[in-house]
């Protein structure tokens, strides 16, 4: 069995620095069930995707924290050489009521070094709004061996937002692409019952699941509007346009040149992503340098939009993608993005997740290790 726990950065970092191996719990319900053999994802409250994964050795059971506080070695529960453990420390974690109620557990674990695998951006577009379709990403995730996926759909899917893309309209290449049956053809609602139909399955690994949702500054009053009462695991903004033209379909590239100029669909591009970022309205940010599928080699320096989109992305706390798309779905050499923006994502301490793009089950978790290892800790 695995089970997902979540931890103060204190703890965390003994976790993953090795200076601890027991983790200190309530026997409540949930917990009783943990054997040996088990695995605990520890999440690091401030990041959920800082994840250390461990294996449970052993597990001891005591009527109190007084009593597991005598037998055990405090130091590897996490204590440091100038502490004064007491078993009242525990206090602040679970009231009286509770230890007397339930007893607590010593759950001593071996730390692997293993990555936590999640493919955060896999969408249902090419298929129905059903458990088993829902079923056959979950089945190919896990045999890539992943850890969690997250599912998401284009806004251009739901009817809800048709009045979004009117400015798109404009373009003839654009109305016909806005005019297939595919787009606008299901609500919120059916995407919603959706979720709930899946969530209360008892599945052996983390789905979540979510929109991404095409942002436009003039836009984003009518998209707060349809967000404002919806509750999802997570939001992505992406921006998919510049000006008024698409900049990743077949055509884009003819109509770009028509109205811009290299360096000024880079400028759009960047400001547009940050003033996504500063709307408040996503938790995450999509494929942040998805411009250059199409457009490459801007003759200024971006390293300035970098900082200010890595600023704005702390700022918002909003987690930014490194989505492999751009590589095995557009044949560019980055998995992901490029190096000089994961740098600086770094140096921010941006918060990152890898993400595939994936439309179809058989993508699920492409090229997720590598994108997850260029990441980096
Ligand atoms: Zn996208
Ligand atoms: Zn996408």
């Amino acid at each position: 069995m695995r089970y997902d726990m979540n931890l103060y950065d204190g703890p965390f970092d003994c976790f993953r620095n090795g200076s601890k191996d027991i983790e200190l719990r309530l026997n409540d319900e949930k917990r009783s069930r943990i054997r040996p053999g088990d695995r605990i994802f520890f999440h690091r409250l401030s990041n959920a995707y800082d994840v250390v994964k461990c294996i449970v050795s052993d597990i001891r059971r005591y009527a109190d924290f007084r009593q597991l506080y005598e037998k055990e070695d405090l130091f590897r529960c996490g204590y440091g050489e100038d502490d004064h453990p007491s078993y009242e420390d525990m206090y602040e974690y679970y009231p009286k009521e509770e230890i007397e109620r339930y007893g607590v557990l010593a759950i001593e674990v071996k730390v692997t070094d293993e990555p936590y695998l999640v493919d955060g951006h896999v969408h249902l577009e090419h298929g129905p709004l059903t458990e088993e379709y829902v079923m056959s990403f979950i089945a190919e995730a896990q045999k890539k061996g992943l850890d969690e996926i997250d599912i998401l759909d284009h806004s251009h899917r739901f009817q809800e937002f048709r009045s979004c893309y009117d400015h798109l309209r404009r373009y003839p290449q654009q109305e016909e692409w806005l005019s297939r049956p595919s787009k606008f053809a299901d609500t919120l609602e059916d995407y919603d019952s959706l979720i709930r139909k899946v969530k209360q399955r008892d599945l052996p690994f983390r789905v979540r699941f979510g929109l991404e949702v095409c942002y436009t500054e003039d836009t984003e009053e009518i998209l707060r509007d349809i967000l404002k009462d919806r509750k999802y695991d997570f939001l992505t903004g992406s921006v998919h346009s510049v000006g008024d033209i698409l900049y990743d379909m077949s055509f884009s590239e003819e109509l770009l040149k028509q109205e811009y100029s290299k360096d000024e669909v880079y400028r759009l591009y960047y400001e547009r992503l940050i003033s996504c970022v500063r709307s408040s309205l996503f938790t995450r940010i999509g494929h942040p340098d998805q411009i250059k599928v199409t457009v490459s080699d801007p003759a200024f320096d971006l390293s300035q939009y970098y900082e200010k989109l890595a600023e704005a992305l702390i700022e918002n706390g909003v987690i930014a993608e490194n989505n492999s798309g751009c590589h095995w779905r557009y044949g560019l050499n980055d998995i992901g993005n490029s190096d000089e923006l994961l740098q600086v994502f770094r140096e921010h301490h941006v918060k990152m997740i890898a993400a595939s793009d994936a439309h179809d089950p058989k993508d699920a978790g492409s090229f997720i290790a590598e994108a997850t290892k260029r990441i980096g800790r």
